[in-house]
């Protein structure tokens, strides 16, 4: 039943002048249509650089990327907008993504414009997409500055649905979430899931979060795939030291219960180290 969707084929990747192991080494991952991935490791374990990857805003130093069969760094021109739609991203800070100029409905629309909605189907598209994510139509108006961090959130998701995605990559979209807010967008995660058939590569450094919303887990340690399989499995049978830690972790089980991992290198980012760029796809008007 399931087709393959977004296929990453032994990618390994290192950023130019960095020294030492590569950001990725020989990572292999696949989302199928319709199903959810949970992309899950520490801060520095490689989880940004695969969506990236992933979302054609790095080309990979050795391996592929395949979305739908097209290399998604190539979808890059006009004519490749319809294929481009089917790939969204949803980012950990929609408060940065988001133009501050623009009203929350605006933000939506201009998404909806550049896919070749015409103007007067915006504002009906736009409300129907609000309410998809649970927002009121009414907050359309609203700047971002005036929305709280979860309603933001919600307004980063319609956005990413206004193309009508087959693909969602999730980057840590809960985590800047306190925990109330977190659950509830994760219920909305489950539910456009379930109503859109919508694949998904759901990132978190949380197991918890990553077990509750996909089917199969991946767990990635300094650029390594350490352990894959159904989230079932690996949050009931966690076989690698490292899932043991993140379980453990995720659980608040106390540390002398959490079985030993060697300790990982102090790996703070490098000043200047830059986030998530803006991908390609997104439009000048929405960059700050
Ligand atoms: P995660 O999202 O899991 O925290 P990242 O993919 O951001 O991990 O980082 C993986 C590794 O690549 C880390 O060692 C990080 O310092 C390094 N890295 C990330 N972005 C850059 C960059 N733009 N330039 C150089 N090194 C980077
Ligand atoms: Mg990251």
């Amino acid at each position: 039943m399931t087709r393959p969707l977004l296929v990453l084929d032994d990618i390994t990747h290192r950023y130019p002048g960095a020294t030492g192991r590569p950001a990725l080494d020989g990572v292999s991952l696949t989302v199928e249509a319709g199903r959810t991935v949970g992309l899950v490791g520490e801060s520095g374990s490689g989880k940004s650089t695969l969506a990236r990857l992933a979302l054609g805003l790095l080309r990979p130093a050795a391996g592929t990327v395949r979305f739908d069969g097209l290399d998604p760094y190539r979808l890059r021109g006009r004519a490749d907008r319809p294929a481009r739609a089917r790939l969204q991203f949803v980012p950990q800070h929609p408060r940065a993504s988001l133009n501050p100029a623009l009203r929350a409905g605006e933000s939506v629309a201009f998404v909806l414009r550049t896919h070749g909605v015409p103007r007067r189907e915006r504002p009906a598209r736009v409300a129907a997409l609000f309410d998809q994510v649970g927002l009121d139509p009414a907050l359309t108006a609203r700047y971002p500055r005036e929305l709280s961090g979860g309603q933001l959130q919600r307004v980063a998701i319609a956005r990413a649905l206004a193309t009508g995605p087959d693909l969602l990559v999730c980057d840590e979209p809960t985590s800047a979430l306190d925990r109330r807010v977190q659950a509830q967008v994760l219920d909305l995660f489950t539910e456009l899931r379930e109503r859109h058939a919508l694949a998904c590569l759901f990132i978190s450094h949380d197991l918890a979060v990553v077990r509750s919303l996909a089917q199969r887990v991946v767990v990635l340690r300094h650029g390594r795939v350490v352990e894959e399989g159904t989230a079932a499995r690996v949050w009931a049978a966690p076989r690698h030291p490292y899932t043991r830690a993140l379980l453990a972790a995720a659980t608040g089980a106390p540390p002398e219960a959490r079985p030993r991992v060697p300790p990982q290198k102090s790996r703070a980012p490098a000043a200047g180290t830059p986030l998530l760029p803006t991908p390609p796809h997104r439009l000048p008007e929405d960059q700050r």
